[in-house]
């Protein structure tokens, strides 16, 4: 069911309107530098706002008839075409999964241990409030979590629920995740509010395929949500457990890492059966202070098991 749940919602609708959103937010700038402006701008950025109303609403149909769909096992013609394509390159992948459960199991005990000596901690960890869990893991994609957190407060003080953030202009809401640097959340955190005002009755669902049809969440906000808001078995997999996997078990990924099949399919084989909120965040942790894209393997719990580092150790660079 998961690999369906991918093709639920095509990314590229998305992508679609973010890149109307990104006109309409550089037109209106210019327009807001140059007073009135002109008249061809002004017409061009109705013209943009118009596309964005259409393209919103078929989303949002597509996504309920999506949702349900996925829900109910059947897919429209075009979907389970790509689901077939998807699982035919699935099978003539030579890419076999082995990791060996003894080293597995260290590896959790080792980290599990780190975690409990090195966790950080966020706002966002202190709370099981679904909402406010979306909210954050929506920030933190392509972000430092240090620089989330005052965003984070601020944005909660003035948003508190789901309808409030509906119910804001998109410009203000741009203005408050402005320091993030990422104005084209602003968009989906807006329509994703008013999709849930509008078909969850402003509550945050606790199915996948349907937390998948937001706008700008996918498959790590969905389980980072269903984890840490729900209790649910629900692994992710970011650049941080890329790395962590790829190094430490000797896995390849392949094309956007975070999005391969096989790298997920590792982080759901090694992930315990319990508690994967604290798992998920271990990982992170320990990408972001450890396993870093420059490693410090020489203060690395996980070092005497780790293939990279022993692959380092038999073929040290040579000087010169
Ligand atoms: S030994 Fe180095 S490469 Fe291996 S897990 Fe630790 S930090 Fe990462």
């Amino acid at each position: 069911m998961d690999n369906l749940l991918d093709i639920a919602f095509p990314d590229s609708i998305d992508r679609e309107i973010e890149e109307l959103h990104r006109q309409s937010i550089e037109l209106r700038q210019s327009l807001a530098r140059t007073g009135t402006g002109k008249r061809r701008d002004r017409e061009r950025l109705e013209t943009l706002e118009r596309k964005i109303a259409l393209t919103d609403r078929l989303i949002a149909e597509y996504s309920q008839l999506g949702a349900r769909m996925a829900i109910d096992g059947q897919l429209p013609e075009h979907l389970a075409e790509s689901r077939r394509l998807e699982q035919l390159e699935r099978r003539g992948e030579s890419r076999e999964l082995a990791i060996d459960p003894a080293k597995l199991q260290w590896f959790r005990r080792r980290l599990k241990a780190w975690f409990r000596e090195n966790r950080r901690d966020f706002p966002w960890r202190e709370t099981k409030d679904p909402y406010h869990i979306l909210i954050a893991e929506m920030f933190l994609t392509r972000t430092r979590a240090e620089n989330v957190t005052p965003v984070y407060i601020a944005f909660l003080e003035k948003y508190p629920t789901v309808v409030d953030l509906a119910n804001a202009p998109v410009e203000s809401i741009e203005k408050a995740i402005a320091p993030l640097g990422l104005d084209f959340r602003a968009s989906q955190l807006h329509r994703s509010a008013a999709r849930l005002v509008g078909t969850y009755g402003g509550e945050i669902p606790d199915r996948a395929e349907e937390l998948m049809t937001l706008p700008g969440v996918g498959r790590y906000t969905t389980n980072a949500v269903l984890a840490t808001a729900f209790g649910q078995r629900a692994p992710v997999l970011d650049t941080n457990v890329v790395r962590i996997l790829e190094r430490f078990f000797g896995l390849e990924g392949r094309g956007e890492k975070s999005r391969d099949h096989y790298l997920w399919d590792a982080a759901e084989a090694i992930a315990p059966k319990r508690n994967l909120k604290e798992w998920n965040w271990t990982l992170i942790d320990f990408g972001a202070l450890v396993c870093t894209p420059n490693p410090r393997c020489s203060v690395c719990p996980l070092q005497k098991n780790c293939d990279f580092y022993r692959k380092g150790r038999e073929n040290p660079p040579r000087n010169g």
